[in-house]
C-alpha cells in the first residue's frame, strides 16, 4: 500500500476517505458552507485533512478531486505563503488565540481574493480561542465575505460556544479502526507490538507514531508501573504527583486516559463488569482535561494529585 507521507499536502489519510468524499460532493455542487467544524480526538489527522482541503479549494487545476501540488497556488500553500489563506494558531502550545487575532481574521475575510477566487481561514484549535475571541468570531460567521471558507478544528477537549457550533456544518473525525491504523503505522514506525502501541496512544495513529518518535513510550510504561504501585499503596498520590511533575499535566492526563481505557476494556474482554468507580474516574479525567484546555487556570500539580487519588479509588467506588 502507498502511504500519504510522500504527498503530505494534497491527500487525506486512508481513514478519511468518507469525509473527503463529502467535501468533494459539496465542492462539485458549489454547496461548500462558509463555516466548517472538524471535530474529533486530537492526533487523528484533522489538521492534515484541513490542509488538504485548503490546497484543494485554492488549487488552480485540481486533478481527480485533489490539489495538483504543482500550480502556483499549491506551491504557495505548501510554502505557507498563499495570500488568500490565513492560519490562526496559538503562539505556543497551551496559549490562547486572542480577540485581536480574530479581529485580524475578520479583516482578512472581508478582503478580496488575490489569486483564485477563494479566501480560506483555518483556526487550529478552535478551543484555544478566548471567550472574547470566540464572540468576535461570531460576526465573521454571521456575515461571511463572498467565497470565503472558515475551517475550525476542534479536538473536543475544551468547550466551544454553542453559537459557533450552530453556525458551522460539523464533520466528525473519529479515530480509525485498528486495522487501518496499524496498516498506516507499519509504514511509519517500527515496533514489535503495534496493538499495545495504539492502545497507549488511545487509538490515535499520529499520536502512536509520535510516541515512538519522541521515545515517550518508555516513559509511559514507567508511568503505568507507578500507577500499579499506587493501586497497591506502595506510593501516595502526593509522592507520585511530585515524582512526575517534570511531565506536562496534559500528557499525564492522556496517559491516565489510555491506562484507564485499557483496564476497562480488559475487564470487558474477561466478561467482568468494571466497578462503577471506573466510569466515575473516566468522567473525572475528561473533566480535568477540559479544565486544563480552558482558561480556568487550575493548579496543575493539585489537579494531578486529585486524579492519582481518583485512580486509587476507582475500585472502591462501586455501589454495594
Ligand atoms: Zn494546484
Amino acid at each position: 500500500m502507498t502511504t500519504h507521507e510522500d504527498k503530505p499536502l494534497n491527500m487525506p489519510y486512508a481513514w478519511q476517505k468518507r469525509q473527503w468524499q463529502a467535501f468533494e460532493g459539496l465542492l462539485d455542487t458549489w454547496k461548500l458552507p462558509h463555516g466548517v467544524l472538524m471535530s474529533g480526538p486530537s492526533e487523528v489527522g484533522k489538521y492534515h485533512f484541513a490542509m488538504a482541503l485548503v490546497a484543494r479549494v485554492l488549487c488552480q487545476s485540481p486533478v481527480d478531486g485533489q490539489a495538483c501540488s504543482s500550480c502556483k497556488a499549491c506551491l504557495l500553500v505548501g510554502a505557507g505563503s498563499h495570500p488568500d489563506f490565513l492560519l490562526l494558531e496559538p503562539e505556543s502550545k497551551g496559549k490562547a488565540i486572542s480577540v485581536d487575532a480574530v479581529r485580524g481574521l475578520a479583516g482578512f475575510s472581508a478582503g478580496t481574493a488575490m489569486l483564485s477566487g477563494w479566501r480560506v481561514m483555518l483556526i487550529n484549535p478552535a478551543e484555544a480561542m478566548t471567550h472574547n475571541a470566540a464572540n468576535a468570531l461570531l460576526k465573521t460567521l454571521e456575515e461571511p465575505g463572498k467565497a470565503t471558507l472558515l475551517i475550525l478544528i476542534h479536538h473536543q477537549q475544551g468547550e466551544l460556544l454553542a453559537t459557533i457550533r450552530s453556525r458551522c456544518q460539523q464533520f466528525l473525525f473519529p479515530a480509525p479502526g485498528l486495522d487501518q491504523a496499524i496498516a498506516w503505522l507499519r509504514d511509519q514506525v517500527e515496533t514489535d507490538d503495534y496493538v499495545s502501541l495504539l492502545e497507549a496512544a488511545g487509538g490515535r495513529p499520529l499520536r502512536a507514531a509520535r510516541l515512538i518518535g519522541d521515545n515517550s513510550l518508555e516513559q509511559i510504561k514507567q508511568f503505568e508501573t507507578m500507577l500499579d504501585n499506587l493501586t497497591q499503596g506502595v506510593l501516595s498520590p502526593v509522592e507520585a504527583a511530585e515524582q512526575w511533575k517534570f511531565v506536562a499535566p496534559t500528557d499525564l492526563i492522556e496517559w491516565m486516559l489510555a491506562a484507564q481505557t485499557k483496564s476497562v476494556s480488559r475487564a470487558v474482554t474477561k466478561k467482568l463488569l468494571p466497578a462503577r468507580g471506573h466510569f466515575v474516574f473516566m468522567d473525572q479525567l475528561l473533566f480535568a482535561r477540559k479544565l486544563l484546555a480552558s482558561k480556568a487556570n487550575p493548579n496543575p500539580q493539585l489537579l494531578i494529585e486529585e486524579l492519582l487519588s481518583g485512580w486509587r479509588q476507582r475500585e472502591s467506588a462501586s455501589p454495594k
